[in-house]
């Protein structure tokens, strides 16, 4: 409800000679007067407006003037009151003071002093409605600056969440400091870590007569020193400043700490040196919010350039490593390749576009890889170049391609077999020629029983060398990749033949066998010849390193699109040191030596043969009670024709 100097006078009288009264004098002189004579009236009237004078009888048909005399003052207390009572006693005179009664009059009434009575009442009513006015205004005016005060800090909370750049932030914070305490100059001073210096971050207007590139403080003494050691604010004018030493003149100045979980890491400070302007308690509340603002922005700063570096640091050590390395996000889309990959595949000049499909690096063999859902593979490179490549799926990311050059392993490799394999094939025919011998010896005369036992050590350590050569012969034509032609086999035959092969050795030894095959065992796709051999070696080490009377179990099980062979026996066991090395070539384990003789080979064929075909092969052991060798190879899949069928 807005009030005006022009509202009516209230007059709520049940009294002729009053009414007459204010007939008679009041509306001549030109004052808008509104008669009544309830409370019950009165009251309505206060719904269209305050009256700005009140003449209000004290006894009324409806009640008691002075009860609505002092609601009145409740409601409207720039709103006067004049009561007309009959009788003006002590008694009545305290009640009407203690109700904000302004003053009383009495019968008779004399037509002048009861004018100078309302003109006394309405300046006084216009003295209180002015007042208010203005106090009004004011706190408007306040509540108006405090809201932009708000908006401002809200404006410099956007671009601190909106912005990654800590000097444009921190130019905002600057200018937001300065018009908020309406400053001169603001300054921001961080800590320097090593020193513990101050030195200046970002300012506005500040020393721009001394130039303030470089500007450093020492927090020994220093006012900022001050903050920055007991995270109070300071507020300097012109009553303190003197008992306070600032490194430079100013006439007001606050410091307000820079706060970063409990770490104070600087000060914002605003100034005044030439305008004598002092600041207040309120400037310093905004200075902190501000303070608070910038502490964030740092922050924020920091940790982006944190993980920015640490992911450049990565990208770093990925782009210059040696192996090549390719990512590729969920959808087999190329997310980095780096420059050992783009050697590796030839792809410098032909940039595969970050995003692009994996397809479109044209290598067929990596291709290959991922769609057998391989672990690793050796992949054949122009020029001879062989790479061992290792997929490694990872969560969140995709996958990861590494490419390792090989090639210069491979040659050696592939030398040392080619020598192995000469020298193997030249030692044939002279130990043929020396058993063939040895075997005549006997023939052509009588030899003693002492002879005869040498001739049984030469031929026995013939036969070793000869089952070495053998082996070694065998191992460099799988290696060679000779035997590549592939049917379909059926294990659980090849099981069978080879039982009965070595059921000789089986009985020399006393071990009981048992075979576990389900019935209708589905195929293999492979070469008969080499699983064959698979079964021999592990059947036939089973039974060569299980003491005399001891069980050996042979199981076969169907998981998934694969065969898992076991080949158990309650054996020797192999030492758990020697456990990594046992499908080394030539290693044989510690425990080995009092057993069967033996060339150490065999595993290391097996482990090429299972691998030839796609499969694995471990062992699980324990010393003294027995081993397990564990093939698993995958099922033959009629629909879908061999990865290798490569006859
Ligand atoms: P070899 O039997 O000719 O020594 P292998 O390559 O077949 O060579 O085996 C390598 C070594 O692994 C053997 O010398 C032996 O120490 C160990 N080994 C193989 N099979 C068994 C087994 N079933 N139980 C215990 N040790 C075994």
């Amino acid at each position: 409800m807005t009030l005006s100097f022009h509202d009516p006078i209230l007059v709520l009288t049940s009294d002729p000679q009053v009414n007459t009264l204010v007939e008679t004098m009041l509306r001549p002189e030109g004052f808008d007067v509104k008669v009544v004579t309830l409370i019950a009236d009165a009251k309505k009237t206060l719904n269209e407006g305050f009256p700005r004078l009140a003449i209000i009888g004290e006894k009324l048909p409806d009640g008691s003037g002075l009860t609505f005399a002092r609601e009145l003052s409740d409601i409207t207390p720039t709103t006067p009151v004049i009561l007309f009572t009959y009788q003006e006693s002590t008694t009545m005179l305290k009640q009407a003071i203690q109700a904000g009664v302004m003053d009383t009059f009495t019968l008779p009434i004399r037509g002048d002093d009861f004018l100078k009575l309302v003109r006394n009442g309405l300046a006084i009513a216009d003295r209180r409605r002015g007042w208010m006015q203005k106090e009004t205004r004011l706190a408007t005016a306040n509540l108006r600056s405090q809201m932009s005060d708000l908006e401002t800090l809200s404006r410099l909370s956007q671009s601190i969440t909106s912005k990654l750049d800590l000097d444009s932030v921190l130019s905002t914070v600057m200018d937001t400091a300065v018009s908020l305490t309406n400053a001169e100059e603001s300054s921001l001073l961080l800590v320097d870590e090593t020193t513990g210096e101050l030195y200046l971050r970002a300012s506005r207007n500040f020393r721009e007569d001394t130039g303030n590139v470089d500007f450093r403080m020492g927090i020994g003494d220093t006012l900022a020193g001050t903050v920055i050691r007991t995270g109070q604010p300071v507020l300097v004018d012109e009553d303190n400043l003197k008992k306070i030493k600032t490194d430079y003149l100013v006439y007001s100045l606050i410091y307000v700490p820079l706060k970063t979980h409990d770490r104070i890491v600087g000060v914002l400070g605003v100034d005044n040196r030439n305008l004598k302007k002092p600041f207040n308690d309120y400037h310093v509340r905004l200075l902190s919010a501000v303070a608070d603002f910038a502490a964030i922005a740092i922050e924020n700063a920091q940790v982006f350039s944190n993980t920015d570096n640490e992911r450049a640091r990565l990208e770093t050590i990925l782009t210059k490593v040696q192996d090549g390395v390719i990512i590729l996000d969920a959808e087999n889309k190329v997310i980095f390749v780096n420059q050992g990959a783009r050697e590796a595949l030839s792809l410098n000049g032909t940039e595969p576009a970050s995003d692009s499909d994996i397809s479109n690096l044209q290598m067929d063999q990596i291709m290959d890889l991922l769609d057998r859902g391989s672990s690793r593979a050796e992949i054949n490179l122009n020029e001879g170049r062989v790479m061992d490549a290792q997929v490694t799926p990872i969560s969140n990311v995709g996958t990861v391609i590494t490419l390792h050059d090989i090639s210069m392993f491979k040659e050696l490799d592939r030398a040392k077999s080619d020598f192995v394999n000469t020298v193997s094939h030249d030692l044939r025919t002279p130990l043929t020629t020396i058993l063939g011998y040895v075997e005549l010896v006997e023939r052509v005369g009588p030899v003693t029983d002492l002879q005869r036992e040498y001739i049984r050590h030469v031929q026995m350590s013939v036969h070793n060398i000869s089952n070495l050569v053998n082996d070694l012969l065998n191992l460099g034509r799988i290696e060679a990749g000779f035997d590549k032609h592939k049917e379909i086999v059926h294990i659980d035959h090849l099981i069978g033949e080879s039982c009965e092969t070595l059921k000789d050795q089986l009985a020399y030894k006393g071990h009981r066998l048992s075979v576990d095959i389900p019935p209708n065992m589905p195929p293999v796709w492979g070469n008969p010849i080499l699983l064959a051999q698979v079964v021999d070696n592990l059947l036939g080490n089973s039974i060569k390193y299980t003491p005399p009377g001891g069980q050996i179990f042979i199981k076969a099980e169907i998981e998934g699109n694969q065969m898992i062979l076991q080949f158990k026996d309650t054996g020797v066991g192999i030492p758990p040191m020697d456990l990594p090395f046992i499908f080394d070539k030539f290693f044989r384990a510690s425990n080995a030596a009092g057993e069967a003789s033996g060339t150490g080979l065999g595993l290391a064929i097996v482990k090429s043969i299972v691998e030839t075909h796609y499969g694995r092969i471990w062992v699980d052991s324990v010393l003294s009670q027995g081993s397990t060798f564990n093939v698993v190879l995958p099922l033959y899949e009629e629909t879908k024709s061999s990865p290798t069928t490569g006859e």
